[in-house]
């Protein structure tokens, strides 16, 4: 079923193509578009052809016994998938398409109606069968645990994610932490690297106040070059020379005793996840928020990483918006101060998630977006910065978390992958989507051999709500990131159902 000829292209096919056009202007991009030193070099990656099925092989590579990587017959992509929960899957990702049904889902979810008891349990019973059992992976560690096992008989690994979200009191930071340490604890009990990462967002175990305040002093410091930050530990670098500072105009007063003590507090939070992690042998990765707070958060990461990262294999991972103008530079900066201190760099890479909170903080300041002016931008530092990464951990130290849902990406990672010999079950390099998104690439890239984890949210569900919001918003229109997936579990199904009937 690979693409072979115009006349001959299926609807899943053209899908794909769709996919792989978002990146056909990469070449043409002209320094008009980008001031000078947000230029995105030329696409780096082998550009030799654009096929849905890449055959790998080739002696010493570590790929010889892969199949073809090929994201088109969806019987061998959803092979190990029942056909009851093919269906339900179909019929849920049909349902998160359709815009009405979401718009008029989250006004409810969001309006006064959900403080009437019976009607609030109806839609969270309707939520919980349909949306919740797609996209979350279980009601606490347990039911996480049993996902994880399951997706391990598939051929995955997990990266657990406790779904907690922005508080603003020590007394929540001091809950959620211990919720992340238990949840680093349960790996314990799981089929050893079953578990690729425990995940953690740094706005649920440091008050989001305070990540403002020390976003603000890194700022001003970086601005004015001065260095008089008495809290400030051995880090990386978390700005460069493109890095959007506007969000802080004027001097900010040094941190009160009260908000030294709250920040210090945080960082020992941190370091007591971090210990079991180190205890039990699993990676974490802090997820990227906005550019409001995200100075703190790679300060908590990279002060973390040069005390934890040692040797090959990194314990720590930060995360890498490509959607900001100034991602690949930071990349290049960071990988530099690494590797010039001896520790391995641990990236996770992604597009970026707050497009419009980005672009609304920004306008109400009077600034550009710092995101890249057009998707194609976008696509183009997302492809180079994997490039990038690859390139720098094939022969040296560090690793990468290729977090995407974006075909082309992928495909064009596991040719780069597969160009620099990375081979297989190299811990080094894995992909990652989303529990309930981008099947067909996660089982396409599995099929080939490349080591693949779905990113696993867990918790109750009103906890989970806004995660869930946020994957139907993604999902939403017929021509989302779920099209294909769509297209393909319905052609799977009428197969299996004329297969029974035949
Ligand atoms: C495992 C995993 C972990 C993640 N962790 C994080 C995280 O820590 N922080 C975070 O912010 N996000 C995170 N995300 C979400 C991610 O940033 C994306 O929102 C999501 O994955 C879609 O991007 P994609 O690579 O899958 O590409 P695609 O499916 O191709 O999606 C592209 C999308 O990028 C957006 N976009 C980006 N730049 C532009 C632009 N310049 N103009 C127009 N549209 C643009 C559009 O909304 C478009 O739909 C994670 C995703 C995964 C899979």
């Amino acid at each position: 079923m690979a693409i072979r000829g115009a006349s001959s292209i299926s609807t899943t096919s053209k899908l794909l193509l769709q996919n792989y056009r978002l990146l056909k202007p990469l070449t043409t991009l002209s320094s008009t578009t980008t001031p000078p030193s947000t230029i995105i070099s030329p696409q780096t990656f082998s550009e030799k052809h654009t096929p849905t099925t890449t055959t790998f092989g080739g002696s010493g590579s570590g790929f010889g016994s892969r199949s073809p990587l090929s994201f088109e017959d969806g019987k061998d992509l959803f092979a190990s998938i029942s056909t009851a929960k093919l269906l339900k899957s179909t019929l849920t990702l049909k349902m998160a398409a359709v815009e009405p049904v979401v718009d008029l889902g989250t006004w409810v979810i969001n309006s006064k109606l959900m403080n009437v008891g019976v009607f609030k349990d109806v839609v969270m019973g309707f939520t919980k069968c349909t949306f919740y059992d797609h996209f979350v992976a279980g009601r606490n560690v347990d039911e996480a645990g049993k996902t994880v096992k399951m997706l391990w008989d598939d051929g995955f690994r997990g990266m657990l994610d406790y779904g907690l979200e922005h508080v603003d009191d020590n007394e929540s930071c001091d809950r959620n932490s211990e919720a992340f340490i238990k949840t680093v604890d349960s790996t314990k009990s799981l089929p050893a690297t079953s578990v690729s990462s425990v995940v953690v967002k740094i706005t649920a175990i440091c008050p989001v106040s305070i990540l403002k305040r020390i976003s603000d002093l890194l700022r001003w410091e970086y601005k004015t070059k001065s260095n008089d930050l008495p809290w400030k530990q051995n880090t990386l670098p978390i700005f460069s020379e493109s890095s959007p500072l506007y969000h802080t105009l004027t001097k900010p007063e040094p941190l009160t005793p009260q908000e030294e003590q709250d920040f210090r507090l945080a960082q020992q939070r941190l370091t007591n996840i971090i210990e079991k992690c180190l205890e039990s042998n699993v990676p974490l990765v802090i997820d990227a928020e906005d550019t409001q707070i995200q100075p703190a958060i790679d300060y908590f990461t990279h002060s973390a990483a040069v005390l934890y990262n040692k040797g090959d294999k990194p314990l720590i991972f930060g995360t890498i918006q490509a959607y900001l103008k100034d991602a690949k530079e930071r990349l290049v900066l960071l990988k530099a101060a690494a590797d010039q201190m001896g520790l391995p760099l641990g990236v996770k890479l992604v597009r970026g998630a707050y497009m419009s909170s980005e672009a609304q903080v920004a306008a109400s300041l009077g600034h550009d977006s710092p995101i890249h002016n057009g998707i194609q931008q976008t696509h183009a530092c997302y492809n180079d910065c994997a490039s990038f990464m690859l390139n720098e951990i094939a022969n040296g130290p560090g690793a990468l978390v290729l977090a995407t849902h974006n075909f082309e990406s992928g495909r064009l990672a596991a040719l780069k992958a597969q160009e620099l010999g990375i081979a297989k079950g190299n811990q080094k390099f894995q992909f990652a989507q989303l529990y309930g998104m981008a099947e067909a690439l996660s089982y396409g890239l599995r099929n080939a051999g490349f080591e693949v984890s779905k990113y696993l949210p867990f918790g109750p569900v009103d906890q989970i709500m806004p995660y869930l919001l946020r994957r139907a918003e993604e999902n939403k229109g017929m021509l989302s990131t779920s099209a294909i997936d769509r297209q393909l579990m319905r052609m799977e199904l009428k197969r299996r159902l004329t297969a029974a009937v035949l």
